[in-house]
């Protein structure tokens, strides 16, 4: 389901927020909301400041792709004024529930759905859908932010203007955040560039940024990889000198290391770079708690591991 609240209401959340100022101040948890993935709970969160209490149902290192709703986000999910995820498939097991809850009278926001279908890219594995994992480009993510907004100030016009404001806020924050990548990825020469991942989540990254990226696991984690992709894999890997793969932590690391095993035997050794944040941020109370968080360790980490095996050679 897309978001029903487009860009082009802004200039009314505009009107409607030049006109608010409502003098009252909310200590915290005025509208419950529900969020699929913590990385958009930490959008909404944002977003919606102290005026917004964000529940959101995958905790650090949950899978979304393989996620189904318990009983008891049923029972969140009903209850709650609005209900954001992530759309585009991303919640492949969760798009019953979802659309139920629409019927049921919820509302919904589909956060992923709000950039311009344009710039999706075609998922190559299932014909006429696109890749989920928008977020990965971060001035494209920094789009979505105003969706949020408008879906906050629609539920609670008396705060149309500090969402308004804290929408506009984080994404210059966001977009400041894109042009610290362009400059930090200049590290490393374009045919360093290589990313090779547990699953096929950062195909926006590799655009954005200028890698050629590989998953072993496809856009979805819901298909297993077999022995002959894994073959695939660590032909190319040889073939480029790839001196380094990743593991990811919402993906079971068995499926790299068979892959760093597999390209061993064929006498390259490669090295595991580190563990991504691919569709899921870290731990509460860690550097990689937030979305900008995430997106900065995650290129250290890349840029690191691709960089100093460089040197060593
Ligand atoms: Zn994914």
């Amino acid at each position: 389901m897309k978001s029903m609240i487009k860009t082009a209401l802004l200039p009314i959340l505009i009107l409607v927020a030049a006109c608010g100022g409502s003098p009252d101040t909310t200590t915290g948890g005025g509208i419950n909301v529900v969020a699929t993935t913590n990385i958009v709970a930490d959008l909404v969160r944002t977003v919606g400041g102290p005026e917004v209490t964000v529940e959101a149902l995958m905790g650090p290192g949950i899978d979304p792709h393989l996620y189904k709703a318990s009983a008891g986000d049923v029972r969140r999910m009903s209850s709650a004024e609005a209900i954001f995820y992530s759309g585009i498939h991303l919640e492949g097991k969760m798009s019953e529930v979802l659309e139920k809850m629409g019927e049921r009278g919820v509302r919904t926001v589909a956060v992923g759905e709000c950039v311009p279908e344009e710039n999706l890219i075609s998922s190559a594995e299932f014909s006429g859908l696109h890749d989920p994992h928008v977020w990965f480009d971060v001035g494209l993510w920094s789009q979505s932010v105003g969706c949020v907004a408008e879906m906050l100030a629609a539920l609670d016009p008396d705060h149309a203007g500090e969402y308004l404001q804290r929408a506009t806020d984080y994404a210059d924050e966001l977009n400041a955040l894109d042009a610290w990548i362009q400059e930090r990825v200049q590290v490393l020469a374009p045919d360093q560039r290589i990313l090779v991942t547990a699953h096929d989540a950062f195909g926006y990254f590799g655009r954005a940024y200028g890698f050629e990226v590989r998953g072993l696991l496809g856009v979805s984690t819901a298909s297993e990889a077999g022995t002959s992709d894994v073959q695939v894999l660590a032909e190319f890997i040889v073939e480029h000198e790839v001196p380094a793969i990743f593991v990811e932590t919402s993906v079971p690391p068995r499926y790299v290391q068979a892959l760093q095993e597999a390209v061993r035997a064929r006498g390259f050794a490669v090295e595991i770079g580190g563990s991504l944040y691919s569709d899921s941020l870290g731990n509460p109370g860690t550097s990689a708690a937030t979305y900008p968080g995430t997106v900065r360790e995650n290129v250290e980490t890349i840029v690191t591991a691709l960089a100093s095996a460089a040197v060593a050679d």
